[in-house]
Order: structure tokens, then sequence, then C-alpha cells
């Protein structure tokens, strides 16, 4: 189509130009308003929105463009302190590229619906401004690593043994007929590949079938894993929170217009400077029993004992030394405390609770082979990932950070469905 005239910009650019300056913008319906002489509609692009006022001819075109049609606008930018943003467009002409009759999101606004309908609510505003921190959280998590000497590393999805527990795994048949699973964690291959490249790190999905609903498991996530030679838990857990703490003030310098549209307090963020709070186990334990909380040394803490431990906290807090049978078998002992293990959970403020699980990995081929037979689990299962302590072993640490867990906190959700685009949980697979 015939661009006349006007300079083509985005939403924004047009938000900042002065009186006067003709202009043309593409974009989509967002709101829709007949005055009868004049349409008023907001348009929406992936900048921002901005009020286009139609009259005259053009308006009788304006009033076939729904809601989420796309169209064109050329027309002339004017100052009204009434507009969204304190400008408007005033429309010379309209062309209607894709109409949109009867876009289906109106009224029913529940959740349910909502992610019925997840490849159109993508287009909502709250979706494009979490989107749009997802995006600022990515770039920030390779931008740390790659700036301090982790090579990045990619794992098969495809496996044949358990990371974290076979409870979870998502049998698939393969090509030959045989059994695989989809990979719960890249760890076990982050582990091979720090005997050549010492600190690695990966960015990838993990999938686990989770039985139950909370707000805080999807069976498909996105994991951000880095394992490194010579590193211990110590070490390891101050790589996180610099981790952690880099991702937050990306976000706070790239995200304030979204955190603001989101509702989004960013005081509780600009808080999370390292060094968190450190906790033991039995810390965590003694704390919660002066809260009512009846933990029975040994088991894992849960969502309701997080949330409690964390209301205590004005930034992340660790919890380490877990003991053995509350984490998988490849923790390495506390060899001051066999029952312990050297391993820390990373828990996020204002009641997200878990986001990081990590420490340092058993090294000794005796400790392993023990290790493997206290969990019922077949050595066979696991031939080449014992072998990496048979030929060279070394200590080492390293850590899996949920990326969706992670943008939830950040972004101030109340379900992690909404830290992504196209959520898989246990009864949702479409769209
Ligand atoms: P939880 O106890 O909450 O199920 P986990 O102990 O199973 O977590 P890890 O195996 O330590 O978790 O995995 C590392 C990180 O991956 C977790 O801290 C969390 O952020 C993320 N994670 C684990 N399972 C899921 C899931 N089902 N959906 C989204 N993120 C997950
Ligand atoms: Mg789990």
């Amino acid at each position: 189509m015939a661009l006349a005239e006007g300079r083509l910009v985005k939403v924004s650019e047009a938000l900042r130009m002065g009186d006067g300056e003709r202009v043309v913008v593409r974009g989509w319906v967002y709101r829709f308003r007949d005055l009868g002489e004049k349409v008023f509609l907001v348009l929406r692009d992936s900048t921002g929105i901005i009020q286009v006022v139609v009259g005259g001819e053009s308006a009788e075109r304006a009033r076939a463009a729904d809601v989420e049609a796309s169209v064109v606008v050329e027309g002339v930018v004017r100052s009204d302190p009434r507009a969204p943003g304190g400008k408007e467009i005033s429309a010379t002409s309209v062309t209607v590229v894709g109409p949109s009759k009867g876009f289906p999101i109106a009224r029913d606004l529940s959740r349910e619906f909502l992610l019925d309908v997840r490849h159109l609510w993508v287009r909502s505003r709250r979706m494009q401004a979490v989107l749009k921190i997802r995006h600022t959280v990515f770039g920030a998590l390779h931008e740390y690593f790659r700036g301090r000497g982790y090579y990045e590393v990619q794992a098969p999805m495809f496996i044949t043994a358990a990371v974290e527990g076979g409870a979870t795994l998502f049998p698939t048949r393969y090509v030959d007929g045989s059994t695989v699973y989809l990979t719960q964690s890249s760890q076990f291959y982050l582990e091979a590949l720090i005997f050549s490249l010492e600190k690695v790190y990966t960015v990838a999905p993990s999938f686990r079938a989770e039985k139950s609903r909370t707000r805080r498991h999807l069976t498909e996530f996105w994991h951000c894993e880095a394992e490194e030679a010579w590193a211990t838990l110590d070490d390891i857990m101050r790589v996180e929170e610099e981790l952690v703490w880099h991702v937050i003030d990306r976000v706070l310098e790239s995200n304030q217009e979204e955190l603001k549209l989101l509702g989004r307090d960013p005081r509780p963020l600009e808080a999370c400077k390292p060094p968190f709070y450190r906790l033991t186990y039995d810390e965590a334990l003694e704390l919660l029993e002066r809260k009512g909380f009846k933990v029975h040394w040994g088991d894992d803490l849960g969502a309701d004992e997080e949330r409690a431990l964390v209301e205590e906290f004005d930034k992340p807090v660790f919890v380490h030394r877990y003991p053995v049978k509350a984490k998988a078998f490849y923790h390495k002992s506390d060899p001051k405390r066999p029952e312990v293990t050297l391993s820390a959970d990373l828990l996020a403020p204002e009641g997200y609770g878990e986001i990081i699980g990590g420490g340092e990995r058993i090294d000794s081929l005796d400790e392993l082979l023990q290790k493997l037979r206290d969990f019922g689990l077949q050595p066979k299962d696991y031939e080449w990932y014992i072998d990496l302590r048979r030929y060279g072993s070394v200590p080492h640490s390293g850590f899996g950070l949920g990326i969706d867990r992670l943008v939830m906190w950040i972004a101030g959700l109340d379900h992690i469905v909404d830290a992504v685009a196209f959520p898989r949980t246990l009864r949702r697979v479409y769209p």
C-alpha cells in the first residue's frame, strides 16, 4: 500500500514527536469508540499505545476496524492532555489490513478462558509486559555467564536415566522401540563438560511430569544450569547471588514501564543486593517451629514452609545443608557431618520460595556407588556418570535456576503460567 508523505514510525516514537508532524503508524486496534462524527481508536504496536482520532471520510473506514484488526494510520501528531501518553494522531487516512470480526476476548476474562485463547491473549498489554521482562531476564543470564568465563553448552533432551527421581519422568518411545525420557535437568551432561571446559552453563527446557497442581510447577520449564570445576558450595552460592542480582538489576534498568504496568512495586527488588541471607536447614527448622510449623528432620521443605520462612527476610535467603534423604543422590555429604549434604536452595522473598537448587556434587567413586545403592538405584543405569569419577575426578559444584519462577517473582505474578507465553501444565498442552 502507498505510504504517502508521513514518516513511518513506531508508536513510542510518535508519542515523543512534536505537534504537526506527519506520521504513518502500523498496529492493531486496542480500543474502539464510535462517537458518531468521530471515531476514536487506540492503536497498539509492540512499543506502546496511542490514541487516533478519525473524522470525515476516513471515519467510515475506521468504523470497519474491529478490536484487534490490523491497521495502517496516516495522520498528524497533536498534543492532547486527555490522551494516554499526552499525544494523539489526527488521522487523514485509515487502512484496515487484516479485519478482526468477533475477536473472542471480550467479557470472559477468567484464567481458564484466557489460557484457552493464549495464542490471542499474548497480545494483551500484561502479557506483552511480562514477555519483555522475560526477554531481559534471558539476555541477562547469558550476559552474566559470558562475561565471567563460562562456556555456553547444550545437552540432549532425550535421556535414558533419571536425574531428579523417577516419579516425574516423561517416558517416550524412541525410534528403535526402546523407552527413553525427556530430560529433567541437563546437570549430568554439564558435569561431563566441566572436564573439558571447566566452567559451563546452559539455558534449556527441562521436563517433569509434575502430578500435583501448584502455582509454581510447569511440566515444561526453562532451566538455567551451571556447573563449575573446583568450586565449593560457598563459591557456587556466591555465583548464584551475583547472577540473580545481575538479572534484577538489568530488569530495573530496562523494564520500569513494564513493572509499572503490571503493578509491580520495584522496591523489594531494589533491596536484593548481595550478599543474600544464609541459613542452615537446622536453623530454618527452628525458625519454622517458632512460627508453628512442625517439620520432621529429614523432610524437604514444602511451598508452605518456604513461604513462612521467607516472610522473615527482605531479600533472598539460602537454606543450606539439607539432610541426605531430602535431596537427590548426587549431592555430596558434608565431611564434617555426613547426615547433611553440601547443598543449598535459594528462596525468593515475598512468598515466592525456591528458585534455585544447587550445591557440591559427589566427586568420589566410592561415595557415589554407595549413594546409588542407598537410594535403591542401579549403577548400570548411571555408567557414564560414574565414569566421570573414574577419570580425573575433581571437586565441583553447580546449580539449576528455574527461569519461569524467576520471571514470576520479578514480575510479581501470582501464578507461574503467567510468566510464560505458552505454558505446559498437568492439564494443559494447548495452545
Ligand atoms: P520443587 O521442590 O519446587 O519441585 P525441585 O527441588 O524439584 O523444586 P530442582 O530439582 O532443584 O527443583 O530444580 C532446580 C530449579 O528448577 C528449581 O529451584 C525451580 O526453580 C525449577 N523447577 C523445578 N521444577 C520445576 C517445575 N516443575 N516448573 C518450574 N520450575 C521448576
Ligand atoms: Mg520438584
